[in-house]
């Protein structure tokens, strides 16, 4: 993953430490301004440069290795949200597990479905996809190809049906067939805001009816190279709907990966997946640790 603004932050404190002079005002200066550059809001680099403060005066760092140790150890702080039961998606323990997975169109929500049903398929899981978003026509049928190539199952009513009812249908369905997974598509649409948010609420309830138990997760996909306006609409969501975890796609084609820090730090909410290109295999479970340490390699 390229991140070259996190190499640039890298540099700062080397040149600070490597000129000799130590770990002092003009580095935090630099540092500052480099991951606000990186796409870390205001707020989260604060907390970051206040621990390497904290660091720097009560442990007596005074090596780029150890501030850099001290950084990231911030960073994991941020990134492990919540309890470690939350780490990684939940599987029930009476199938079928549920997936619902929002976010506006354009996204990767849809190629997202298609490469989770993919990992979960070469784990020897059954899934069935369920064409929740009946909004447009376009977006079942792009599922329909997907269930295709992933050789998964699909259920799909016609365009304009009640997105409850095929997810209903798919939890029936998989129940029937005895299938694992059901992951469920639904619509991004924002122009008609307070329908789609309806719209979802039901679904939730819906799906929350027939399953006896909340759905597993309800996953909300993020588009990195959107930066804040990712967290925007985040809250949004976050007002109607239970979200249990994001799913960041494009990661790949940002060097701002700082967004990730952000979206915890902000949002409070575990990231569960990233999405690091277009093709199926790129999809990775996130790891807070892994992935500090390649930030700041
Ligand atoms: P949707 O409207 O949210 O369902 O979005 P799509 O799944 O149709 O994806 C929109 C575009 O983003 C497509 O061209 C995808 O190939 C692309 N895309 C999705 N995820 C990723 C990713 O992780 N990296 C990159 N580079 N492209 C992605």
């Amino acid at each position: 993953m390229p991140f070259q603004l996190f190499q640039k932050i890298r540099n700062t404190i080397e040149q600070v430490v490597g000129g000799g002079r130590g770990v002092d005002e003009e580095l935090y200066e630099e540092l500052e301004a480099s991951l606000i550059q990186a796409d870390i809001n205001v707020q989260t680099t604060q907390r970051l440069i206040g621990a390497l403060r904290r660091a720097v005066e009560e442990e007596g760092i005074r090596s780029i290795q150890q501030a850099v140790e001290a950084l990231k150890r911030e960073m994991v702080a941020i990134l492990e949200v919540g309890d470690p039961s939350t780490m990684g998606l939940k599987e029930a323990s009476l199938p079928p597990t549920l997936y619902l997975v929002v976010g506006v169109n354009g996204v990767g929500k849809t190629t997202t479905i298609a490469k989770i049903a993919h990992m979960l398929q070469s784990r020897g899981k059954r899934v069935i996809l369920a064409a929740g978003d009946t909004f447009r026509a376009a977006a079942i049928d792009q599922l329909a190809e997907w269930a295709q190539r992933t050789g998964t199952d699909l259920v799909r009513h016609r365009e304009g049906a009640d997105p409850s009812a095929v997810i209903y249908d798919a939890i029936r369905a998989a129940r029937a067939r005895s299938v694992d997974y059901v992951i469920a598509d639904t619509a991004g649409r924002l122009h008609t805001r307070s329908n789609l948010m309806e719209e979802l609420r039901k679904i939730h309830r819906v799906a929350e009816r027939e399953l006896e138990r909340v759905p597993d997760e309800v996953l909300l996909v993020l588009d990195a190279t959107t930066g804040q306006n990712a967290i925007s609409q985040a809250k949004l969501f976050m007002k109607y709907i239970p979200i249990t975890g994001i799913v960041l796609t494009k990661l790949d084609g940002t060097a701002r990966g700082g967004i990730v820090l952000s979206i915890a730090d902000d949002l409070k909410l575990p990231i569960k997946l990233v999405g690091t290109g277009e093709r199926l295999e790129a999809l990775e479970e996130f790891n807070a640790r892994r992935f500090v340490d390649r930030l700041l390699e």
